[in-house]
This record gives structure tokens, sequence and C-alpha cells, in this order.
């Protein structure tokens, strides 16, 4: 039987097989807010890295432009100091070096030395030769002699021209402008590289790291005789995303997601005021009504007494005629007011004995109702320190009016709590079963209180019995008859070993 009922309630997960009243159906919104927090906190710090590598790209992107804009105006430099020479041919004798040549070293610190090869002439070198007939093919500058290794970077450049031809014997290193270098260049993450035929000269050593994220600006020199390709690298390791900004995304969000719990618990303390409120409402009205039929009930009596002994005493004074027809005519008044106050009595009753006459029936889902009513009650367990479990067999429409059928369940916990009052802390459990017996739905509510004592119980549900200090003595009666407006049924009966148990039977609601 144990084994069935679990089972059955694992196809209805929503559906919690025990539960602590004190916390009722709450892990599952925590789970749910932690799990966002993560997600958010993930997503906003994916969100930061990422714009922090855009920027870090932004920089390296603009850095390396500036670098090959430098490199490529003292290349476009080398082109005019040789085309310069060329034009003006030195007015020195062949041979001899001529003192504007001598000079240039000093207006220009990459050019090492000019060399001259005066028609008749031969340069120290083929590389040079080959340069020259290079040159003069191409109309514009070669290379020659190019010497690229990590630290030193020199190159010739030779212009083929008439009479003379000229080679420039130029540093690298002595080449970069510093002074308008974008970067710092011993401590700049950026390596940037001159490169040419495989041979590698480093302008600026970087820090490259293994792992993260690789940045590359690869373009040769905008001039034609100095075709370097200039490469520059950016390694950025994961030390460099922005964990401190990431740090406080996430804590801000647990900040947020706290405020949020915080301001939904109070929203969630305000509506269960407010539901609270109005069943109290109805309860109050219906608890008058209650009244009312009670009140209807023991006055209809003596009425009826008054109604019966005014009759008689009329007809006694028309036995004797020496009365005066004045007493004759008060009797008289008096059975009048009598019947009158009788019939507004039996209005009273019949107005308050339907009194879910206007409330048509609906489907109401039965776990759903004693849902809400532990909703409502849970602070009230909580500081009782009751342990609630509820057992849901099998999902239960009932045909019945939602209010009434809170009202009931409502009852039917707050004296189950006010019973167990009675019972130390350690014993105080409330179990409730739902389930569908013989075509209806059954709800029992059981306890470990005290109890009903036998000679008790045939008058639990009789208007204005109550053994409780200050108890009205309605709710059972009024409970009772709700039941029956719904074409339902109210027992209580002994629980096992010890407390009370009550059980709702409702129609269940015509299938689907
Ligand atoms: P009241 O709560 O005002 O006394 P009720 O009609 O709700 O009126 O209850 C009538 C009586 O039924 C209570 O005074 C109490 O003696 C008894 N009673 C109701 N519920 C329980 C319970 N769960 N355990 C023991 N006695 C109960």
């Amino acid at each position: 039987m144990k084994v069935a009922i679990f089972s059955a309630c694992q196809k209805h997960p929503e559906i919690g097989v025990m539960q602590e009243l004190t916390m009722p159906f709450k892990l599952n919104a925590y789970g749910q807010r932690l799990l966002l927090w993560l997600v958010l906190s993930a997503l906003g710090a994916v969100l930061l890295a990422r714009s922090e590598l855009r920027q870090l790209r932004e920089a390296f992107e603009t850095d390396a432009r500036i670098s090959h804009r430098l490199l490529s105006q003292r290349a476009v430099q080398h082109e005019a100091v040789l085309a310069t020479l060329a034009l003006l041919q030195p007015t020195a004798q062949p041979g001899v070096a001529d003192t504007a040549e001598q000079r240039l070293s000093s207006v220009y610190p990459q050019i090492l030395s000019v060399q001259r090869r005066d028609p008749g002439s031969i340069w120290p070198n083929t590389s040079l030769v080959d340069a020259e007939n290079a040159s003069r093919q191409t109309q514009h500058a070669a290379l020659a002699n190019l010497d690229f290794t990590d630290q030193l970077g020199r190159y010739q450049l030779v212009l083929a021209a008439q009479p003379s031809s000229f080679s420039l014997l130029i540093d690298m290193s002595a080449s970069v402008p510093w002074s308008d270098w974008s970067m710092p260049v011993q401590s700049s993450p950026v390596r940037v590289t001159l490169e040419q035929a495989g041979k590698v000269f480093v302008v600026q050593p970087g820090r490259v790291t293994p792992s993260g994220w690789r940045f590359e600006f690869r373009k040769n020199l905008a001039s034609l005789s100095q075709p370097f390709e200039l490469v520059a690298v950016r390694q950025v390791g994961w030390l460099e995303l922005p964990w401190g900004v990431m740090a406080v995304w996430t804590l801000l969000m647990a900040a947020l997601m706290a405020g949020w719990s915080a301001w939904q618990r109070q929203r969630n303390a305000r509506r269960r005021a407010e539901e609270l409120l109005r069943v109290g409402q109805v309860e109050r009205l219906n608890t008058l009504g209650e009244l009312a039929a009670g009140m209807a009930h023991e006055l209809n009596q003596p009425l009826t007494a008054i109604l019966a002994n005014t009759q008689a005493a009329k007809r006694l004074l028309q036995d004797d005629p020496d009365e005066l027809p004045a007493a004759l005519q008060a009797m008289h008044q008096a059975v009048v007011q009598a019947r009158r106050a009788a019939d507004v009595l039996a209005r009273l009753r019949r107005a308050v004995e339907q009194p879910n006459a206007a409330q048509p029936s609906q489907v109401v889902d039965l776990a759903q109702a004693v849902r809400n009513a532990l909703d409502l009650l849970a602070p009230e367990g909580k500081r009782r320190g009751v342990t609630v479990s509820v057992q849901v067999v099998q999902p239960v429409q009932v045909l019945a009016e939602r209010v009434a059928l809170e009202q009931i369940v409502h009852n039917l916990l707050t004296n189950a709590l006010q019973a167990l009052d009675l019972v130390p802390m350690s014993e105080r459990h409330l179990s409730l079963h739902i389930e569908v017996v013989s075509g209806r739905g059954v709800l029992r509510v059981a306890d470990t209180g005290p109890g009903i004592a036998p000679e008790t119980l045939p008058h639990v549900f009789e208007p204005f019995f109550t053994t409780r200090e200050g108890g009205l003595g309605l709710g059972l009666s009024l409970c009772e008859t709700l039941a029956t407006g719904m074409d339902g049924q109210l027992i209580a009966q002994a629980n096992a070993p010890r407390g009370a148990v009550f059980t709702l039977t409702l129609p269940m609601a015509p299938g689907p």
C-alpha cells in the first residue's frame, strides 16, 4: 500500500509527499534563485571579459598601425635620402668621399655610412652589384646584405644612378622613432618584429604567454625598396581579464537576488495577511449566519410555547365573561406579535440555511485547496513547531465551492493546531491525506493532539458546543453546514493511537 501511494505521488512530482509546514514548497524556489544567480553571474562575467578583450584588441590594433606608419615613414625617408644624393651628384673627385655624404650620419643617426660607386669603379662585394642591377631594372632602390638578428638589424640600400650610384648602410634599431613610439618599449606586452625572407628583427620584445587570447597584426611597410613585414603580436593571459569587476558584478547579482528574495518574502507575507483577512471576513460572515441559524433554532421552541400558552389564555378568558374585553384584545395582540417574531425568525433561518446557494459549484483541486490553507497557516505552524505531512494518493478534482472548501480546511487545520497546543512540542504532528474512495474525493486531517472524549464526540458539530476556553463552538457546525451544502459530508473520529481525525467527503468533478 505504501509503495502504491509513493509511486502514485511520483507521477505527480508537483505534489510533495512529506513537507515541513515551516517551509512548504520553498526549496525549489531557492534552487531556482541560485541557478538564476549563477546564470546571471556567468553571463555578466562573459560579457565583461568580452568587452575587456575588445578594448585590448582595439588598443593593440591602434598601436600596431602607429608602429607601421612610423616605420613606413622611416623607410620612405631612406628612399628620399638616396634619391636626393643621386640627384645632387657629388662635386668631389671620383673615389673621394663627399663631405655632404659624410654629414648625413649626423642628421640621420640610422644611416651608418654612405658608399658611392663612381663610373669605372666597382662595388666591394657582389651583393651590392646585384642590388644595383636590380635597382636599375626596377627604377627604385634595392636591398643588399640584409643582416637581421634579434639585436642587430642592418641592411644596405642601393640606388642605381648616373654617373654615380649610391648605397646607404642602415641601422634598423636606430631607425625606430622612439620619441613618437606609442608603447613603452621594455614593458609593453606587444611584440613587434620586422620580417623579411625568413629573417626576423625584433623591434620590441613584448611578452608572449603560452595561453590566453592571441591578437596578430601583419602588414608590409609602405615602401617598395624595403617591403619588410611588420608583425605585431599581443597575447592576453587569463590574469589580464577584469577579475575585480567580474567579482563586483557577481556580488552585485547576489545582493540583487537577496533583495529580490526579501521583496518577494515581504510580498508573500502581505498576500498571506490579506488572504487571512479575507478568509477571516468570510468566516465572520458565515459565523454570523451560523449564529443566526442557532438562534432561530433555539428561539423557535420558546416562541411556539408562548404562542400555545397565549392561545390557551385567550380561550380561558373567552370562557370567563367577567374579564375585560381589553384583556382579550391584549392577548390577541400578543399572539399577533409572537407570530410575527416567529415569522421573522423563520425567514432568517431559511436565508441562512443555504449560505452558498448563490455560489455555483466548480471544479476544485483538493490538493491545491489544502496547499492554499497550509500556506496561510505556515507561520502559525512554524511558531508552534508542528511538522506536517501531506500524502496525495492521486490528483483529486472535486465539485465544490472553492471559498467554502478552503474555509472548511482552514477551520479543521486551525482546530488541529489549537489541539496540538495541548501536547509537548516534540509530539506535534499533523497529517493530511487525499484520495478517492468509492468515487468520492476524501480529505483526512489527523492530528496527534489530546483527541476528543467519547462522550464529547456526538456533540462537536452542534452549534455553540465548545470545550475551548473562549471558544464560540460554531466552527465545526459551520463546516458541517458548508460541507452538506456542497453535497458533502464531514465526520469526526478518534485518531489512532492518539488525537482526532476529521474526514471530509465531497463529490468528484465529472471527468474531462
Ligand atoms: P471552537 O473551536 O470555538 O471550540 P469548534 O466548533 O471549532 O468550536 O469546535 C468544537 C469543539 O470540538 C472544540 O471545542 C473541541 O472540543 C472539539 N474539537 C474540534 N477539533 C478538535 C481537534 N482537532 N481535537 C480535539 N478536539 C477538537
